[in-house]
């Protein structure tokens, strides 16, 4: 066998050692499934075989669960004439784990998991189908869970069945439905694994375990078998499945077909015995699995973002950047968030603000989250004092001497930016990478001010920095490829991942995003009521509601950057419906958003939304007041397909290159509804190119010609292409080269 080692001891308890080779970390996949097949049959077939111990040969864990690069591949059914065979024929695909691990369960002889480390998704499920689970308790990376619901997948290897038929429906849900995982203690209290050891004990006491019971059986496979808090008939199970499908809704929006499938799956499942339950669990998988969102969640929320925080997109050719001490220039709230990130990534950091006072405050801020990381146990208040001390608050340019990079981040004034930028690269080595943290600025003017514009480049955080994954990285006209690499290797460093995009006035993530507030805003104008825009923004599933975001972004802020590209557009803002609604509310009633506690919304002292500020309906005559559901389709569309649109375009004009960047860049940004895979996915499989094309230009021409498709569009549509057909991951080696 390739990825098992079996054993037999003398007392003829065989050990099979799971080790997929060439991998890190045990993932399943159709040769795992195989084995583990012919290792079931030796065991119920050899007299001299008392029983099974599985483990791992994998420091690292026992598995990750499914191999999903190849997931989608080896399940979907082939094209072809014969439908009804093809779909036979990929249920018994979707149908061979779960054939395997109850042809274990029930071999009739012990099984049982030492589990050294983390199990998830199909790695939990080989353990839940042995009958007895011991896990590790001196690992502190072991986790148990089934995360699939998280990619838009249900778990399709017994999962839904064996989880609430251990710990009852209602307790299984938040594991199931959220991908919520456990720790070993935890999973002991709630009945998944029935003891925990040290990891060199694992194996010799789950030998003890089956040497001491010959006869061992799944609880559901006994006479007296009582789900725990009762099946869906109970008094109980009626509460839970009866509650259950409200509580999603409200939570998806029906949104996410996964969890609504594995809510239908566990209450058919258990009404039925397992050998039926697992087989309706393979149907709700296949059936999960063929959706868009599956499809579209998986590649980008798992596949890409693997492979671009391995550093997909970086330039090849160019040596690996060792960066040791970044500067960090400004320390407000960005840089402050920036000093905060880097620090915990082991980086000696200068934090520099004009006044000593201020700088301080930049430290003072990753106090407050150390603080808080240690009250709760997160980490050592020894961990916490040394990520701290990496921070050096200062006004003295000269203690920057020799770092690796420069991250700006002073006041968005382009003069300001300049004479920093000369200040700062005094003391910078041929290497160092000069990098500004603009939002709005074009790189290449600010470049300007630079004696090394080939090392200038934009590095783009979100707010709050600690807590937002993307990194967008700006290339001036004159940045290298080389530079490119070294920003990457930094933003890699801090755990976040990079996507790369052009110079052009709002770069990819604030030029796309801005479409969303800005329709909110129109919608406002034309007399729809704010609850109805707001309720809908959220059921197309971004989240929060466009005039929420206007006031978290600052509406003052909208007016400036909105008075700014009108005039380099050539137009008034001010004569536009939304430019006026937006200079009324912050010039004439002083409302600014939500750091000063009112905007579209009044706030409470915690800054959190109490109400729709009524003066809106003194300005405006809204005249719809009720959404019947064609029109909540219509503006559900109005809203996505404005930002895709928008997409298109920066495909046109080379802002973005590459469909995966632009995917993740919209879900991690801007939190794009993520049930879609991201904005090009949305296009490609929620709609169609074909029938996008066709909808944007009805939607242009009863709205407005923001929504009119580009030549870009209308050609992947006569070709019948995709934007990941047309705009595949690029070959960075032939762009570097
Ligand atoms: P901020 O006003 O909170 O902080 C700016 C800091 O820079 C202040 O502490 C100020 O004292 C300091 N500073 C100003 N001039 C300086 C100089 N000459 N030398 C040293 N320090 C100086 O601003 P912020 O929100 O942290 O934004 C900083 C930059 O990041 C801006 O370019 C902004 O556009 C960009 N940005 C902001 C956000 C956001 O959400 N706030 C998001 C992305 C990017």
């Amino acid at each position: 066998m390739e990825t098992f080692k079996l054993e037999v001891d003398g007392d003829g308890i065989a050990l099979a050692t799971f080790d997929v080779p060439g991998k890190s970390m045990n993932t399943i996949g159709p040769k795992v499934i195989e084995e583990l097949g012919e290792i079931v049959e030796k065991i119920s077939s050899d007299d001299a075989i008392k029983g099974l111990v599985i483990t791992s040969g994998k420091q690292s864990g026992f598995c990750a669960g499914a191999d999903l690069e190849g997931l989608g591949g080896s399940m979907a059914p082939s094209a072809g004439s014969d439908q009804e065979a093809a779909l036979r024929d990929a249920f018994e695909r979707a149908f061979a784990l779960n054939r395997t691990l109850r042809e274990m369960e029930t071999c009739g002889k012990p099984v049982a998991a030492a589990i050294n480390g983390l199990a998830l998704g199909g790695g939990l499920e080989i353990a839940l189908a042995c009958h007895y689970r011991i896990a590790a308790n001196d690992n502190p990376k072991l986790q148990l869970g089934l995360p699939e619901a998280k990619v838009g997948l249900l778990p399709g290897g017994g999962g839904t069945q064996r989880l609430p038929r251990l710990m009852g429906a209602q307790v299984a849900a938040p594991f199931l439905l959220q991908g919520k995982s456990m720790k070993a203690e935890e999973a002991k209290g709630l009945g998944v694994i029935h003891e925990t050891a040290p990891t060199a004990e694992l194996v010799a006491k789950a030998k003890e375990w089956v040497k001491a019971n010959p006869n061992a059986k799944a609880p559901w496979d006994m006479p007296k078998f009582r789900i725990p808090g009762g099946g869906p008939e109970s008094p109980m199970g009626r509460q839970v499945f009866s509650v259950g499908p409200a509580m999603i809704a409200k939570e998806t929006w029906g949104n996410y077909p996964a969890q609504k499938h594995i809510l239908s799956c566990v209450y058919e499942g258990l009404s039925v015995p397992m050998d039926n339950a697992i087989r309706i669990e393979s149907r709700y998988f296949l059936k999960t699995m063929m959706t868009p969102e599956a499809k579209g969640m998986v590649r980008t929320l798992f596949l890409s973002m693997q492979a671009l925080s391995k550093g997909a997109s970086r330039p090849a050719g160019v040596a690996p950047y060792e960066i040791n001490k970044v500067a960090v220039i400004g320390a407000g709230l960005m840089g402050a968030g920036i000093a905060y990130v880097q620090a915990k990534a082991g980086i000696e950091t200068i934090l520099l603000d004009m006044k000593q006072e201020a700088a301080e405050k930049g430290v003072a801020y990753s106090k407050r989250i150390l603080d808080k990381d240690v009250s709760r146990g997160k980490i050592t208040q020894e961990k916490a004092d040394e990520i701290l001390a990496r921070i050096k608050p200062t006004t003295n340019y000269d203690d920057a001497k020799g770092v690796d990079l420069v991250v700006e981040a002073v006041f968005e004034n382009p003069e300001i930016k300049a004479k920093v930028t000369e200040q700062i690269e005094a003391q910078l080595g041929e290497e160092a990478v000069m990098g500004t943290n603009t939002s709005t600025l074009p790189i290449t003017g600010l470049a300007k001010a630079s004696k090394r514009p080939e090392n200038f480049i934009g590095i783009h955080f979100f707010s709050p920095v600690e807590r937002m994954g993307l990194v967008e990285i700006i290339m001036g006209e004159q940045t290298t490829q080389e530079t490119l690499a070294k920003t990457i290797d930094y933003v890699l460093k801090i755990r976040k991942t990079p996507v790369a995009v052009a110079d052009h006035r709002g770069f990819y993530t604030s030029r796309v995003f801005g479409t969303y507030p800005q329709e909110g805003m129109t919608m406002l104008t034309e007399g729809i009521a704010p609850a109805i825009i707001e309720n809908v923004g959220r059921m197309a599933g971004m989240p929060m509601g466009p005039l929420e975001v206007s006031d978290s972004v600052g509406i003052d802020t909208m007016l400036k950057i909105g008075r700014e590209s009108a005039k380099v557009a050539g137009k008034s803002y001010d004569d536009d419906p939304v430019g006026e609604l937006v200079a009324w509310i912050v010039e004439s009633q002083g409302r600014v958003g939500r750091k000063d506690g009112k905007g579209f919304y009044d706030y409470n002292d915690k800054g959190k939304p109490e109400r729709i500020w009524p003066g809106l309906t003194d300005k405006f005559d809204l005249t719809v007041e009720e959404c019947p559901p064609e029109m909540k389709q219509e503006l559900i569309k109005r809203f996505l397909y404005r930002q895709c649109v928008e997409v298109a375009r920066c495909f046109e004009e080379g802002v973005i290159t590459d469909a995966r960047d632009a995917d993740i860049g919209s879900i991690l940004a801007w939190g794009f509804a993520p049930y879609s895979g991201g904005v090009c996915s949305f296009m490609d499989m929620k709609v169609g190119i074909k029938t996008f094309v066709a909808e944007c230009d009805r939607l242009a021409d009863a709205y407005g010609d923001r929504f009119r498709p580009n030549d870009l569009l209308r050609d992947m549509a006569a070709k019948g292409e995709t934007f990941y057909s047309r705009f595949p991951p690029a070959e960075k080696e032939a762009e570097a080269a």
